[in-house]
């Protein structure tokens, strides 16, 4: 490549990736805008959010107020608080520890020595019995009696034990550790019973803490947790495994309002706050004032809530934008980003009413914005990719157009200066011999007659040439007509064949004819056939090498019929082989061996073709050319 068109090589690669360096900053700009667009769109929605949530709020507490237990969703627990503060309804016992009674104290610790440190149960368990007669308080009196069903299971009494636990279950208070003797109880039971019992046993307890028949404590979490994971409970999705599950989120309710309250966050007439309970969840609590001196507080069902507000007319605008939402306490917000990092996400204020409280928006099908977000990059990719490769295809067809021109342009100019000479050495012959015969100058009668043939053969070659030109010309423009008729093959190669019979004797070609027997006419044109026929022999006189040998064949092949003219001369190079039927194309080694014009076998193809035929070219094993000229039985 020369520097000059390296030049228009990387000009034209600059032009080509400006406009595309240009499209992909403008797509990837729109993306940006519209996802800015639908953010802002979102912001268009949120102050109607933030009045239904109110609104919703305002309805349950004014529900709630009336009776208990409101027919909206959105209340997951309402909690009766006492005027000072403690709760009614559910019950909770604070934690408390408490001094034993001296002599009970030493009872109790000596049916603790043979349990377990002894190992000797039935020691333990008449020890125990007799602690009890010690016991000053209910308390130590629970705790006794929770020993000895301890035992009594232990040992297998399973009935001793269930007798044991009736007693105990009056007594709803803690023992002097500060743990739950009834709770304990409960559980125990339950594990030492199989199945279906074991279920109805902490059913009965779940229900008791709820009805208020059982208080919560502080280690109730714990022994929710463990009855969630018994195995009889553990395989069940339905009722109790909820019950549990709701008891525990209650208590975690009582325990984080406690703590509100201690830290001397609650305090005026009505107020609604938000806070994370032990285990990280949001809680929203109203705490609603009434007329008795009584107070209700109510904890709210956030996902209840939020499904509420999807319920909205402005809800519904946004799941159909594959939006959804979440209601949180503030605290919670980092969690929420961090879970929804890969989508877009918005958090607000979620009312004027819930300062703590946060409405979290974000995508809900990431799957499904990935997938439009991959199909729009790649739209916008394989349309870039497209004009791309539009505009270096454009440009690959301007340089061939480009590089044909010239080269046609080179060969036209080779054209005519080949046709000059071409036309000047027939007429060099025909004036030198006309004008050796006009002055006499011939020795006999054979000299004459000598010379006169080779002036006929010299100005057959010459109205050949013309001929040929003219026809070319003719072709070109699409002037050329053909004059169809019947017509025998065989006949015609003959009297072609011999026109050419002096020439082919004067050089000393050996000549062989095969023409096949019975062929029927074909439709074609006589004196076109004619012509691509002495164009055919006329190369091979041209082209012939020392070895001077002409085969000509006719016969018949499927619906066609072949006319071949094969030579022993110097062949055409492999790499011209598909061009030699282009106009003026010459093969590289045509030159030496004689003057042309590169017209003659444009011209046969043309007449080839439109006789709905083909000519083609293959080399001779040994040597030589061989064209056939195939035309068809029945041109259609
Ligand atoms: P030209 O006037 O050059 O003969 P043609 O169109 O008849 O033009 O042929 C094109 C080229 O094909 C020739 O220049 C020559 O290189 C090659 N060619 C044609 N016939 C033969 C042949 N019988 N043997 C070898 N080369 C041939």
């Amino acid at each position: 490549m020369d520097g000059n068109k390296r030049k228009w090589v990387v000009l034209l690669l600059f032009l080509i990736a400006l406009p595309v360096a240009l499209l992909t900053y403008l797509s990837a700009r729109s993306f940006q805008s519209e996802q800015r667009a639908a953010r802002a769109d979102i912001n268009l929605l949120v102050p109607a959010l933030q009045q239904a949530l109110y609104q919703r709020l305002d309805a349950l507490s004014a529900s709630a107020d009336q009776r208990e237990g409101s027919a909206l969703r959105g209340i997951g627990y309402t909690i009766r608080l006492d005027g000072d503060g403690s709760f009614l309804h559910p019950r909770y016992l604070p934690m408390a520890l408490s001094e034993r009674d001296p002599d009970f104290a030493a009872a109790q610790r000596r049916g603790e020595i043979a349990e377990f440190i002894d190992g000797d149960l039935a020691v333990a368990a008449s020890l125990y019995e007799a602690a009890q007669t010690q016991a000053r308080h209910p308390r130590e009196a629970l705790e006794n009696f929770n020993a000895q069903a301890r035992v009594a299971l232990a040992r297998g009494h399973l009935e001793q034990a269930r007798a044991l636990h009736e007693r105990i279950k009056p007594g709803t208070a803690l023992d002097p550790d500060g743990s739950e003797p009834l709770s304990l109880s409960y559980l125990r039971l339950a594990h030492y019973s199989r199945g279906e019992e074991a279920v109805v046993l902490l059913e009965e307890w779940v229900d008791g803490l709820f009805s208020g028949a059982y208080p919560f404590s502080a280690g109730t979490p714990y022994l929710l947790d463990q009855a969630l994971s018994f195995t009889g409970v553990r395989g069940r999705s339905g009722a109790l495994r909820q019950k549990l599950d709701r008891a525990k989120r209650l208590l975690y309710a009582l325990e984080t309002y406690i703590e509100l309250q201690r830290a001397g966050l609650i305090s005026g007439a009505v107020q609604t706050f938000s806070a994370l309970d032990p285990e990280g969840n949001s809680l929203l609590m109203c705490l609603l004032p009434q007329s008795d001196a009584h107070a209700l507080l109510l904890v709210y069902d956030l996902p209840a809530l939020a499904e509420h507000l999807l319920q909205t007319p402005t809800g519904q605008q946004l799941a159909q934008r594959g939006l959804t939402l979440e209601l949180f306490d503030s605290d919670h917000t980092a969690r929420f980003a961090l879970r929804h990092r890969d989508v877009a996400h918005q958090v607000v204020p979620a009312s004027a009413a819930t300062y703590r409280l946060r409405l979290g928006i974000y995508v809900r099908d990431q799957a499904l914005v990935l997938q439009s977000y991959r199909r729009r990059n790649f739209m916008f990719t394989t349309g870039i990719l497209l004009l791309a490769a539009a505009i270096a295809g454009g440009a690959y067809l301007i340089f061939r157009d480009a590089s044909r021109e010239v080269l046609t342009a080179r060969l036209r100019s080779e054209f005519v200066a080949n046709v000059s000479h071409e036309l000047r050495t027939p007429l060099t012959s025909i004036r030198m011999y006309a004008e050796t015969l006009l002055l006499g100058r011939h020795r006999d009668a054979e000299q004459l007659r000598d010379y006169l043939q080779t002036i006929v053969q010299e100005s057959q070659r010459l109205s050949r040439m013309v001929d040929n030109m003219l026809d070319f010309s003719r072709m070109e423009s699409g002037r050329k007509t053909y004059d169809f008729a019947p017509l025998n093959l065989g006949a015609i190669t003959q009297r072609a064949l011999e026109e050419f019979a002096p020439l082919l004797r004067e050089h000393g070609f050996a000549v062989e004819l095969d023409i096949a027997d019975g062929l029927p006419p074909v439709r074609a044109d006589a004196d076109s056939l004619h012509a691509a026929l002495a164009n055919l022999l006329s190369n091979a006189v041209k082209y012939s090498g020392p070895q001077r040998y002409i085969r000509v064949r006719l016969w018949r092949q499927d619906h066609y019929q072949c006319i071949e003219i094969a030579d022993r001369g110097i062949g055409v190079p492999a790499e011209d082989r598909e061009h030699i039927f282009d106009k003026f194309h010459r093969a590289a080694n045509s030159g030496g061996s004689a003057v042309g014009t590169g017209l003659g076998l444009a011209l046969v193809q043309g007449i080839a073709h439109a006789h709905a035929g083909t000519v083609s070219y293959r080399p001779r094993s040994g040597g030589g050319s061989a064209f056939v000229l195939k035309i068809p039985q029945q041109p259609t």
